[in-house]
């Protein structure tokens, strides 16, 4: 490597995959440049990671605070200090008169670990409010709430990547990899060049399902009632790993029960999945020594998410493959650091660490950290949505960091409406996006090549981004935004700018807790290619694979939780006949915030699509191409018809990422799962026809 070459990793999605940025001007502009040697993607890149620096230099790009104008109602540039002290007077003047809760935060599962700490901490802290949570609880939080209930601990995959292509069968269900991370493919492709089996679930038969040596398309929000009717196989078949049940887990019988209602007759007809095709999956799936279950969005992104995580974790326990090497149940987590993000405190209901609020314990070592009461600590607040839903009304202020929930909330419309009612709202990004504009002040803030941090993968894998550039004048890091916010504030103290002083600080908030990091320093990710959690302490190598010497409950045993089909929130009807399913596009990420700001990406991927079946087309009237009007309870969001054989005919799919009148978020369901707080993203009942 050249010695001007630095060694960092994307900033998009959780596979945090690793590449050298190399200057190619006067140190303001880097090119990517492949890196090889590190494990995750061996210098594999999909197109947003290629293109990533065109955000740092994009002329779209804010490089100076802008407070909205008294006089003319329109965003002015202004100084630092004026926009700092407009969001101090804001934040104070609301908390002065409606209470400390009437303020929040939401922050985001792309922020660094450091960001999530210093944000919850300065919620928790300097505003002393419980109103804060992150669009992360729009992206695995069903899976994080089923792992705990199983396994007594949530990390993602309890195993590297690297042990995927040497299982005997993956179980992937709801993640559509070649398009969300392309470079996490080969672990696939290497599985079937080994002569291991992929199974792919997926309503659509996405580019990944094509991959599969069996491929299931069952009705969006039914594929609860699949593991259940695999898991019933599994029982008939006389193929539960009995020795397993017995000596490592706990609540088989009662599980057990639920599942023997679920004939495969009865699981075809809630699902469309032919008996055959699900007797073909246990066959292929109990065939092999060794398998896991990888899920996504999906399953988790419903009403019953948590339960339906929970149904595929029972199978897996019932056939013995879990905690045993080159086994087990894992989450493909989406957001760059969807780990991570979920574990330092910016969550409603968790402190630094992956501890609970509630718990005594946690709250009197977390405060012992900040040097405060620990009776002073606020206790949970609201979820996202919920958080969203209450604004203007029981929240009057916000402060948003790293979410435009204007494109990625469900009910969109509601959520900018509810935005729009704040007296207050404070935005730090690195564009204008949608949730930006309608603020009071916006803060321009640096980027991931611009500063240091860590992240931690989808593997749990902690990893550090090294800053390769200097960051454009007038811009500001996010933690010296909150640094001179708590200053104003009267915290002068206990807010550092340093990210590796706020990492030395969140290790020792994290002692001791689930997720341990006291043992990771910055010196010794860049050594080791990232060190996985829990590490506690600098003598520790990290914890690759977990759960091989028991599960992280108190007995060690894992957790059989009974569970049982039921219908998604909103069910098609008359007037709503259709089903609508959302996902992401390789070439565009999450809102679109950055992405859409990249020629090339936008060039492949200008904007939302309604993917439907033929025949569909066919009945409403619509060729290829045509303006296709999808509405349901919420609203209405038009757009291209994309015709394929590849959707089932009961069912639409449309791409989140564009605002506008093809929003798809528009028209989804903030129905909550009752244990998560997830949103049903993957379904909701429409309306389909020619715009
Ligand atoms: Fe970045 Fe994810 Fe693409 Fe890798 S797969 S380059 S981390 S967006």
């Amino acid at each position: 490597m050249a010695r001007t070459e630095t060694s960092t990793h994307c900033p998009y999605c959780a596979l945090q995959c690793g590449m050298n940025l190399r200057p190619v001007t006067d140190g303001t502009v880097v090119e990517v440049v492949e890196r090889t040697d590190f494990p995750v993607n061996r210098g594999a890149l999909c197109g947003k990671g290629r293109t990533a620096p065109a955000v740092l230099s994009s002329a779209v790009r804010l490089t100076v605070p802008l407070v909205r104008s008294a006089v003319s109602g329109e965003l002015e540039p202004a100084g630092w200090d004026e926009a700092l002290e407009r969001i101090a007077d804001g934040l104070r003047g609301t908390r002065a008169a409606h209470g400390a809760d009437a303020v929040g935060v939401f922050g985001g599962g792309g922020l660094t670990n450091e960001k999530a700490y210093a944000l919850g901490k300065f919620a928790r802290v300097v505003l002393a409010t419980s109103q804060i949570d992150y669009n992360g609880r729009f992206c695995m939080s069903s899976a994080a709430a089923a792992h705990q209930r199983a396994f007594g601990l949530d990390r993602g995959l309890p195993f590297p990547l690297e042990d995927i292509p040497r299982t005997g069968c993956v179980i992937l269900v709801g993640s559509n990899l070649a398009e969300t991370m392309p470079p996490a493919l080969r672990y696939l492709t290497e599985l079937r060049e080994n002569g291991g089996k992929l199974i792919v679930i997926d309503p659509r038969r996405t580019r990944t399902a094509e991959q599969a040596d069996l491929h299931l398309a069952p009705r969006p929000g039914t594929d609860l009632a699949l593991a259940l009717g695999m898991l019933h196989l599994v029982v008939a078949d006389g193929r539960v790993d009995e020795e397993f049940v017995a000596s490592r887990t706990n609540g088989w019988d009662e599980a057990r029960a639920g599942v023997m209602a679920h004939w495969p007759e009865l699981v075809e007809r809630i699902t469309g999945v032919p008996v055959p095709q699900v007797r073909e999956a246990v066959e292929m799936f109990c065939g092999a020594e060794t398998g896991m279950v990888l899920t996504a969005r999906g399953p988790e992104q419903q009403s019953k998410g948590t339960d339906t995580v929970g149904a595929w974790i029972n199978l897996c326990l019932a056939t013995g493959r879990a905690g045993r090497p080159l086994s087990g149940y894992g989450c493909l987590t989406g957001q760059g650091n969807g780990q991570g993000g979920r574990e330092h405190g910016q969550k409603a209901d968790q402190l630094p660490g992956y501890r609970k609020l509630t718990d005594p314990a946690a709250r009197r070592h977390v405060a012992g950290v900040w040097g405060v009461d620990p009776d002073a600590l606020p206790g949970p607040g609201r979820s996202a949505y919920e958080l969203l839903d209450a604004l203007g009304s029981e929240v009057k202020a916000l402060l948003v960091m790293g979410s435009n929930p204007v494109v990625s909330a469900p009910r969109a419309g509601h959520v900018e409406e509810r935005l729009r009612s704040l007296d207050f709202l404070a935005v730090a990004d690195v564009v204008l996006s949608e949730t930006a504009a309608l603020a009071d002040v916006v803060l321009p803030v640096t980027q991931w090549a611009e500063e240091s941090g860590t992240t931690t993968n989808l593997e749990g894998r902690v990893l550090l981004r090294q800053r390769a550039v200097t960051a454009p004048e007038g811009v500001r890091s996010d933690l010296e935004v909150l640094n001179g916010l708590a200053g104003l504030l009267g915290h002068g103290k206990g807010f550092p700018a340093e990210p590796r002083e706020v990492f030395d600080e969140l290790r020792r908030a994290s002692a001791g807790g689930p997720a341990d990091y006291a043992g990771i320093t910055y010196e010794r990710i860049v050594a080791e290619d990232g060190v996985f959690w829990p590490c506690p302490d600098e003598g520790h190598s990290g914890t690759p694979r977990l759960f091989l010497d028991g599960f992280a409950t108190d007995d060690g045993r894992a957790r059989f939780v009974p569970v049982t089909h039921r219908p998604a929130a909103e069910e098609t009807d008359a007037e709503y006949p259709v089903v609508l399913t959302t996902g992401r596009v390789v070439s565009q990420y999450q809102s679109g915030a950055q992405t859409r700001r990249v020629a090339e990406l936008n060039a492949a991927a200008p904007g939302p699509f309604v993917e439907l079946h033929p025949r569909l087309a066919e009945r409403i009237g619509v060729a290829d191409g045509e303006a296709v009007a999808v509405t349901s309870r919420r609203g209405r969001a038009v757009a291209p018809a994309r015709i394929t054989v590849a959707i089932r005919q009961d069912t639409v799919f449309m791409p989140f990422h564009w605002a506008g009148g093809g929003r798809a978020n528009t028209l989804t369901n903030p129905a909550l799962d009752p244990i998560s707080r997830m949103p049903e993203f993957k379904v909701c009942a429409v309306r389909v026809e020619p715009a």
